[in-house]
C-alpha cells in the first residue's frame, strides 16, 4: 500500500504512521525526520535546510523531491510506504505524480487528519513542555509560522487529492485509539 498522511503540524501524523508501520509492515517516510537527520549530520542538504526549518518555513521543493525519490528506490519500499510530511505543496504533489509515474507505481490512498487550530496549538505547547523543546522548530513563534504555512501552502492539497478521488478524511480530534480505528477503517476500505 502506498499512502500519504496529510494534516497540519500536531495532527498526530507521526503517532498514526507508527501504527500503520506495525500493521502493514511498510516504512514511514517522514521528510521532517530525514531533513532533521541531514541537519544533525551536517550534510550539504542539512546545511541548506537548517535555517529554513528553524524559521518554520519550507525547504525547497528540489531538495525534498530528490530525497523522497531516492528513499522510495530503497528495497524496504517495494511493498509500499507511508509519506508523512510530503508532499507539502501542490508543486510537490505534481512532482510526486511524475516521479511515481516514472517508477511505474501509483498511490492507493491519501488520509487527511483534520484538527482545529486551537487544539493544534494546545497539543504542540504540550509537546514543547514534555520534551523541553527537543525539536529546534518546536517553539511558540515557529509554531504559528508552521500553521500559517500549512494553511497557505499545504491545505490546497486537500482539494488536489479530493479531485483525484484518493482522499479520505478522518477526524483527528478523537482520542488516539479512535483516530486509529477510523484510519484502519478507511485503509481497509481502500485496499
Ligand atoms: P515536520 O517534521 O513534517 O513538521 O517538518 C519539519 C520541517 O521540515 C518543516 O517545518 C519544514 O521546514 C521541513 N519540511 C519537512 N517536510 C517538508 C517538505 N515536504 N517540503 C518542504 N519542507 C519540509
Amino acid at each position: 500500500m502506498r499512502m500519504i498522511l496529510l494534516g497540519p503540524p500536531g495532527a498526530g501524523k507521526g503517532t498514526q504512521a507508527a501504527r500503520i508501520v506495525e500493521n502493514f509492515g511498510i516504512p514511514q517516510l517522514s521528510t521532517g525526520d530525514m531533513l532533521r537527520a541531514a541537519v544533525a549530520a551536517a550534510t550539504p542538504v542539512g546545511l541548506k535546510a537548517k535555517d529554513v526549518m528553524e524559521r518554520g518555513e519550507l525547504v525547497s521543493d528540489d531538495i525534498v523531491v530528490a530525497i523522497v525519490s531516492d528513499r522510495i528506490d530503497e528495497a524496504d519500499c517495494a511493498n509500499g510506504f507511508i509519506l508523512d510530511g510530503f508532499p507539502r505543496t501542490v508543486a510537490q504533489a505534481g512532482a510526486l505524480d511524475e516521479m511515481l509515474k516514472e517508477k511505474g507505481i501509483g498511490l492507493d490512498v491519501v488520509v487527511e487528519l483534520t484538527v482545529d487550530d486551537g487544539i493544534l496549538i494546545a497539543r504542540i505547547e504540550n509537546r514543547i513542555k514534555e520534551t523541553g523543546g527537543a525539536r529546534a522548530d518546536d517553539n511558540a513563534e515557529t509554531l504559528k509560522k508552521r500553521l500559517d504555512v500549512y494553511h497557505a501552502q499545504t491545505a490546497p492539497l486537500i482539494d488536489y487529492y479530493r479531485n483525484t478521488g484518493l482522499l479520505k478524511s478522518v477526524d483527528g480530534m478523537q482520542t488516539i485509539e479512535e483516530v486509529a480505528a477510523s484510519v484502519d477503517g478507511v485503509l481497509k476500505a481502500g485496499t
